[in-house]
């Protein structure tokens, strides 16, 4: 069975057997060497003044982002569930929470953003999807960040990259914290998420809030390459070799590059044989169709042609399907994948097999076009 989620994506074997060496103890010379490594590519991939690692999923990162960041009121950009999220963390941990709600297709607009910056000067601090992974959706996260920042550059800037570091190159002039989470574009099993933060963030976190996810007191250890806590020494030995797999690969430049042709390809396979892509703004991360016959498509994809593809949430269930692009895909597995697609609306009736979905998708990936 191909794994096509967007998350949790396929564990690579090599990644597999680095995890699957003897528990070490993480208060050792020998882990904290691991750490310093890791730390030094992941200064690489997320291009920020400061890292940390935390063992939670993505959620628990983007809680300490909020608690640790946002004292009055956090204005919150709901496309989807994981922006409606984020409000849900505000108001749990009794701070304000302003929403930008929108259809899940749709992206927020900068100007949104800043009439509601300009209407409250109790924000201090937006937290926004690069990647709203419930729709496929990519907002202007950067532009955002900018506009914001030429307003007050106080407002912290809190971008959710769980399905984007990794994906695409992010611009974090303006972002203070970017966000990845270990099963999406990483690769790796879930219970790792990661923090970029900017200088500017580290000044508003001060001394911290919070007790486990106080990230005062993690950039205070991790600077010295250990972790406040038990660190997750499996899941960090595990990043270390998917990172060192990136580099082997060519580099993350040319990952960026290998996503970006992918989903180009995909979606213009899906668009040939008939298909509509959801969003009106696509992430790199993922391509998400929206079709009637979505539900029948990824049962079929199941149970006849061994694609584990995912479906939609609330009220996109069993409306929506959406197929990986994170990592690093095998192209012969892709373009079964879209060949896959094809195949069943071929069973469903709605279109005579001819292998469009293959012939473009093959054309994009190898330039074979014109
Ligand atoms: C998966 C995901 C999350 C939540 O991460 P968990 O690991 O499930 O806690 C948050 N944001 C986005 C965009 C995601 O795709």
């Amino acid at each position: 069975m191909l794994l096509f989620t967007p998350g949790p994506t396929p564990v690579p074997q090599n990644v597999r057997n680095a995890m699957s060496a003897e528990t070490m103890h993480h208060r050792t010379p020998e882990f904290e060497a691991i750490f310093e490594k890791t730390r030094k590519h992941l200064f690489n991939l997320f291009k920020t003044d400061e890292v940390v690692m935390i063992a939670s999923s993505g959620t628990g990162a983007m809680e300490a982002a909020v608690i640790n960041l946002c004292k009055n009121t956090l204005l919150s950009v709901n496309s989807g569930k994981f922006g409606e999220r984020f409000g849900k963390i505000a108001i749990a941990h009794g701070l304000n929470n302003e929403e930008i709600k929108n259809e899940w297709n749709t992206p927020v607009s900068v100007e949104a953003i800043v009439k509601a910056v300009k209407a409250n000067a109790d924000i201090d601090a937006i937290a926004v999807q690069i990647s709203e992974s419930a729709g496929g959706l990519r907002h202007p996260v950067e532009e955002i960040a900018k506009a914001v920042k030429a307003i007050n550059p106080k407002i912290m800037i809190i971008a959710d990259g769980i399905t984007a570091v990794g994906v695409e190159s992010i611009d974090v002039t303006n972002i203070d914290c970017l966000i990845a989470g270990s099963q999406k574009a990483l690769m790796l099993p879930p219970g790792l998420a990661i923090l970029g933060l900017s200088n500017a963030a580290i000044e508003t976190i001060g001394s911290g809030i919070g007790y486990y996810l106080n990230l005062a007191s993690e950039i205070k250890k991790q600077r010295q390459n250990t972790t406040a806590y038990t660190a997750a020494t499996t899941l960090t030995i595990g990043l270390l070799e998917v990172l060192e797999s990136i580099e082997a690969d060519g580099g993350i430049e040319k990952l960026y590059t290998d996503t970006a042709t992918r989903a180009n390809a995909v979606s213009s396979a899906l668009k040939a044989i008939g298909l509509h892509i959801y969003p009106s703004t696509p992430a790199s991360s993922m391509s998400t169709v929206d079709d009637e016959n979505a539900a029948e498509i990824r049962n079929l994809l199941k149970t006849d042609f061994e694609v584990n593809v995912a479906g939609g949430q609330d009220h996109l269930k069993g409306k929506i399907f959406r197929i990986n692009q994170m990592g690093l895909i095998s192209n012969y597995e892709m373009a079964w994948v879209v060949n896959a697609v094809e195949l069943c609306l071929a069973k469903l009736g709605r279109r005579t097999y001819d292998g469009t979905a293959n012939k473009i998708f093959n054309e994009i990936t190898f330039g074979m076009g014109k």
